[in-house]
């Protein structure tokens, strides 16, 4: 009765992922984990990884809204690598640029930070 059902459960597995189902139920053991455990951790890993995707996403889109605040056309945010200086008196960190007008507006924020505060403000 075992090796049956225990066989459709190989079958419905596949052999290839039976390496990796042999490999996690080793490691579970090893670790005294529960499958149990395993299962509802597992999920949980899951469901996050889908969130931040769907987050990353999300601010994919959100970007392509960023626009110019002069003209309407796309901008980009800009790092600035030049350390405070001759050359960067004031310490700028990033640059926000229109993509076809001379809109430029510097700032001590990082880029990323810039990039989203702007997409902040975008979704208000
Ligand atoms: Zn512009």
């Amino acid at each position: 009765m075992l090796n049956a059902k225990l066989r459709k459960i190989l079958t419905g597995v596949g052999s290839r992922n039976l390496e990796t189902a042999i490999s996690v139920a080793n490691l579970l053991e090893k670790n005294e984990i529960s499958m149990a455990d395993f299962v509802s951790y597992g999920k949980a890993y899951m469901l996050e990884k889908k969130r931040k995707a769907q987050e990353a996403n999300d601010l994919i889109a959100n970007s392509l809204k960023l626009s110019c605040p002069v003209c309407g056309e796309p901008i980009n945010v800009i790092s600035i690598r030049l350390p405070k200086g001759k050359q960067n008196k004031m310490g700028w960190v990033s640059l926000v640029q229109c993509t076809k007008c001379i809109y430029e507006s510097y700032s001590k924020m990082d880029a990323q930070k810039k990039f989203e505060q702007l997409i902040r403000l975008v979704r208000r």
